[in-house]
This record gives structure tokens, sequence and C-alpha cells, in this order.
């Protein structure tokens, strides 16, 4: 894995911030195809949600450090949660990913992908959207073990086959649990990785990129000859420009 810095981080700012339809999905690939480019994008978008999180973590950790400064604001009277975590605290667990039976139905569940994710948000109703990662996720067999196609699922399977997904994927979340030292509401929300690795990698390219403008401008360099510097020596030369 590749730490995002210099020129990689701007590439994974540049190739996440492109228009794209599904920006969250494209922007978590995105990163990754650049920290990783052994992966083809279409090996990332097969990773379950978890995996994928697991990966952009282990990205941040090589790319900016382990220690994550969290903010939240309270939804109640909208006062500012600011706590540190450890970029291993909000590793997202494996998902539970168990055979069930259902009568004479045998159900095997796997977590949704990028993939199956992109696919589904096709559907422009969200009842629709989960009957599409719900049969991509959900193989169902009879009590003969063969295959049953998702067209002949009673109502019954298909529900119950909707709330299993759903279990699954909450036992792969991360929920922060909070009080508000405020209002004292209590409150839980769950972390999503993607668009905090995201937020970061915005944040430093933008400083990044102050700092390319304003070596250029003081000293005539070249945008690759200041990416190339380490962040130290970039410090020294902004220092002795004054900048
Ligand atoms: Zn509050």
């Amino acid at each position: 894995m590749r730490p995002l810095h210099g020129q990689n981080l701007l590439f994974a700012w540049e190739r996440g911030s492109s228009p794209a339809h599904l920006p969250a999905l494209h922007r978590a690939l995105s990163m990754l195809e650049v920290a990783c480019p052994e992966c083809s994008r279409t090996a990332l978008a097969a990773l379950g949600i978890s995996a994928r999180d697991r990966l952009l973590l282990q990205m941040r950790e090589a790319s900016f450090g382990t220690r994550l400064d969290c903010r939240f604001d309270c939804p109640q009277c909208g006062a500012a949660l600011e706590f540190t975590a450890s970029t291993e605290a909000l590793q997202p667990p494996c998902a539970n990913q168990s055979d069930t039976e259902f009568g004479a139905y045998r159900l095997s569940l796997r977590e949704a992908t990028s993939e199956d994710l992109c696919v589904a948000a096709r559907e422009a109703d969200g009842g629709e959207a989960l009957r599409v990662l719900t049969e991509r996720c959900v193989h169902v067999e009879n009590e003969q073990g063969q295959l049953e196609p998702p067209s002949t699922w009673p109502f019954d399977l298909r529900q119950h086959a909707g709330e299993c997904l759903e279990t699954l994927h909450a036992s792969a979340a991360i929920v922060l649990q909070f009080d508000c030292p405020a209002c004292r509401r209590h409150d839980a929300q769950t972390f999503d990785a993607a668009a905090f690795v995201w937020r970061e990698v915005v944040h430093h390219a933008q400083r990044l990129l102050d700092d390319v403008h304003a070596l250029a401008w003081a000293y005539g360099w070249s945008e690759a000859a200041v990416l190339r510097m380490h962040q130290r020596r970039r410090q020294a030369y902004l220092d002795r420009a004054g900048l």
C-alpha cells in the first residue's frame, strides 16, 4: 500500500472529486485505486463494505497516522462533540456471514460490495433497491438443495431475507454512542469511514496545493519539484520566504 503523500495525495483528491454518479462510492474506490495500484478497480469494487473500510483506515494510518480527531454536532442542540480515537478502535468488525434457515429453505448471505450498492442504486425507488440488493446478496436453496431463483421466493421468505441482510450489515458497523454535555441527549451515530477519510484527503490536498502555490510564487519552482520535497523541507522554505 502507498501512503497518500505528494503527487499521490493530489491524484486521489483529483480522481475522487471528478463528477460521478454515486459520489460516495466513487470517492472511496478512487482513493483506494491510488493507494493500492496492485488492485484493479473491479477487484476493489468486489470487496465487502467492511473490508473496503478496513483498507481505507489502513491507508489513512499509512498516510496521516493513527490518531483520528472526530467531531459530531449534537442533533438536538447543535453543540460540537469532539473526541479522539485510534484507527484501530474504529476498524469495522468482519460481518457475521452465517447461513440461516427459514421453514424448508436454507439462506446463505454475504455482505454487500460497492458493486452491489452501485447496481441497487440504479433503482429510483428505495424498496426496489432493497429488493435488488437482497437478490444479489442472499442465495436460497430449497429442501432438495436446489437453488431457488428470486422470482419464486414467497413474500414472507423475501421479507425474512431482507431482515437477515440488514442484521448482517449492522454486525459490521461501528456505532458511536455519546451523551451531549450541553443538553444531556443520548445519541448514537454510525461511523462512516469513507466519508471521514475523504474529508481528510480534501483538507490535506488543499494545504498541499497552498504550499505548491506559495513556493512556486516565491521561488519559481515547478509543481513536480515542490511535490517531491519532504513536508519538513517544504515548511522550512515556506518559513524562509515568510509565508
Ligand atoms: Zn445537545
